[in-house]
Parts: C-alpha cells; structure tokens; sequence
C-alpha cells in the first residue's frame, strides 16, 4: 500500500482511527477543530508561499519544504508537543532521505503556544520507521476494526460521535 504521513500520525494517534481513515470512513467536515487547524495552517504563515515549495515524494506530500535550506516546516494547531507529530516529520525525513536528501531536517510550529519543535532523523528512527510501514499494513488491511481507545484524545477525534454512539444512547 502506498502509506502517507497521514497513516504515519494516526497510527501514533489511534489505530482504530487509523484504520477508519484508510477505509474511506471520513467525518472530517464534521469537526469545528479541523476547521480551525486548516485556518491557522492556511493564516499564519502568509511568508509561506515565498520562502516554502510544497513537493511530493512517492505519493507523501510536504506542504513546508525550504528546499535551500533542506528543511521541513510543519504546522500544527495543538497546543502540546505530541509524539505523532513528531513522528509524521520524522517520515518526511526519512523519504527525503530516500530521495538523496540526507542531511533534511525538521521544524514543528506551533502557533498557538508561538513554539517550535527541532526534528532530526536518527539511524534508530530509520529501524523504527520500517516497522511502523510493516504495522500499518497490517492493521489497514485487516478486516476488523480496532478497538475503542477511551482516551482523553477522543473528546476532539472527528470520529468521536462515530465510536461512542452507543455508550452515549445507554
Ligand atoms: S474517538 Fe477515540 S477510539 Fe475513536 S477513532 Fe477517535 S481516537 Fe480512536
């Protein structure tokens, strides 16, 4: 299958969330903090079409590349350092690297807390990255979805409705 950055941070978010995402089931249009995001990621920077390209290496798109600099910009609405994010860069790197780019580094902003993340790729990262391809595989293809995560990350998942119909109707 052909995995993209998307499939690299929901799988460190929720593999059931994962796995409804590559299964077609989107209930994005449905969820006010998505919209928000698409608006600071679309606003805040306004410099952006200047100083970055968006590419696109084997199907992963990067929306922030400074191609002079070799260096990877994400933006991200949330007002914490999470470990997908990390990980969602870290996968641009990696297929940067793929493509002879081995020296790309990563920046993570995160405007509402006017913070920004440094990422790096390390020889571990590349053992670890393989793994993850090899797990997603294997938990989109499959043909039960996973389990309910009962995570204080659910309260803002767009699919919360989708997951907790029936406890909420008990
Ligand atoms: S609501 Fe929770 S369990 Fe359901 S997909 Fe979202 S994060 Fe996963």
């Amino acid at each position: 299958m052909n995995i993209t950055a998307t499939h690299i941070n929901l799988y460190h978010v929720c593999r059931r969330e994962l796995w409804l995402h590559a299964n077609g089931i989107r209930m994005e249009h449905t969820s006010d903090v998505v919209a928000e995001g698409k608006m600071i990621g679309d606003t805040s920077y306004p410099e952006r079409a200047e100083r970055y390209t968006e590419i696109e290496i084997d199907g992963v798109k990067i929306d922030f590349y400074d191609a002079r600099n070799r260096v990877v910009h994400e933006v991200k609405k949330s007002d914490s350092v999470e470990n997908a994010h990390i990980a969602q860069v870290k996968y641009y790197l990696y297929k940067l690297r793929q493509h002879g780019m081995e020296d790309a580094t990563g920046i993570i902003e995160y405007p509402k807390m006017r913070q920004r993340e440094s990422v790096e790729l390390k020889e571990e990262d590349i053992t670890a990255i393989k793994g993850w391809e090899s797990d997603i595989t294997d938990i989109v293809s499959g043909n039960t979805c996973p389990p309910v995560i009962h995570s204080k990350l659910c309260r803002r998942c767009s699919y919360y409705d989708f997951c907790y119909v029936e406890e909420e109707s008990d």
